[in-house]
């Protein structure tokens, strides 16, 4: 089954202890969709501007990506500069320049709007909520978000919350939009704004799945060298969402699965700059972490006589 996706298709440039690279493919669409690609088609909606340098799209519509949601706008296209310290979890923003993103207006093609799966990729919540007017009934509606729109946008992030199944977010964001420390406490206040299920990621520390009734916990991969960090979230929700919809399957196993598929994209999307290790990566390799994902947290519990 397809999945719809919008969000960012930006230019970034990232510094990391070890290198530095400038307009780079970037934006929460692109790395969703070049995980998300890898388990099932994609259909993208996004805007960029004249600058972008298209063609360097073109190994996402070769693996699956379905462009014709991506709107060719005159004006600067979105671009990002970030940096990270030697903590990779957190990334200092240093510009964000909205470019063409400030005047966009989604417009879903026929043929994506009936869309099993979306994903709300981290945009403007406003622009979030206007994709949703225009899907007939998906199965399922994920969404993100990040630090620059709870400042400015809080409220209509948190009427978005109204209309979406499941939120993935990193603990920061959880924390900064819900104003609960805990994270326990911060995923209880966001199912009680509507949504059924809330992803709260902990970078290398791994993520939890919070359900109504239940709660699950999934290891991030231990990798000896993390290069590039940026992206890791949008490649966690591209493998999560990009195998619940190839399995089509919503039971609570197969959500446990899919955080693992998860975990698996976000760790090799880290492992090179922007989305370069995504487009070399294969069926097998990712199937091989999930494999040692769950080797990682399997022990024999020793029964009591
Ligand atoms: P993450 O998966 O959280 O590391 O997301 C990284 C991507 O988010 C980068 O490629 C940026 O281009 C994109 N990004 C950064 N700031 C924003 C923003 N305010 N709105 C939308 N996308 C953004």
């Amino acid at each position: 089954m397809s999945v719809l996706v919008v969000g960012s298709v930006a230019l970034d440039s990232v510094e990391t202890p070890f290198g530095k690279a400038d307009d780079v493919l970037g934006g929460s669409a692109t790395f969703f969709s070049a995980a998300a690609s890898i388990l099932t088609p994609v259909q993208l909606v996004g805007v960029i501007g004249s600058d972008y340098p298209v063609e360097r799209l073109q190994p996402l519509v070769d693996r699956g990506v379905d462009l014709a949601g991506l709107e060719h706008a005159d004006g600067p296209s979105f671009r990002w500069r970030g940096r990270y310290g030697h903590d990779l979890n957190a990334a200092e923003t240093l510009e964000t320049h909205l470019g063409v993103f400030s005047r966009f207006s989604p417009k879903i093609p026929d043929q994506f709007r009936s869309a099993p799966f979306v994903f709300l990729g981290n945009i403007d919540p406003r622009l979030q909520l206007d994709v949703l007017k225009q899907v007939e009934r998906p199965r399922l509606v994920a969404c993100d978000t990040m630090n620059f729109w709870i400042q400015s946008r809080r409220p209509d992030i948190i009427e978005l919350l109204k209309h979406v199944d499941m939120v993935t977010l990193n603990d920061g964001e959880a924390r900064q939009l819900t104003e609960k420390v805990n994270l326990v406490q911060a995923a209880k206040w966001i199912m009680d704004c509507g949504p059924k299920h809330v992803i709260i990621k902990k970078g290398e520390h791994g993520a939890f799945m919070f359900n109504r009734d239940s709660v699950f916990f999934g290891p991030a991969f231990p990798l000896e060298n993390v290069f590039d960090p940026t992206g890791a979230g949008d490649s966690f929700a591209g493998g999560f969402i990009g195998y619940l919809a190839r399995t089509g399957d919503l039971s609570e196993a197969n959500m446990r699965r899919a955080v693992m598929y998860g975990s698996a994209m976000g760790s090799f999307a880290v492992e090179e700059f922007s989305t370069a290790r995504l487009m070399s990566l294969t069926r097998a390799e990712l199937d091989a972490r999930v494999r040692d994902l769950r080797q990682l947290v399997t022990f024999e519990e020793e029964l009591s006589t």
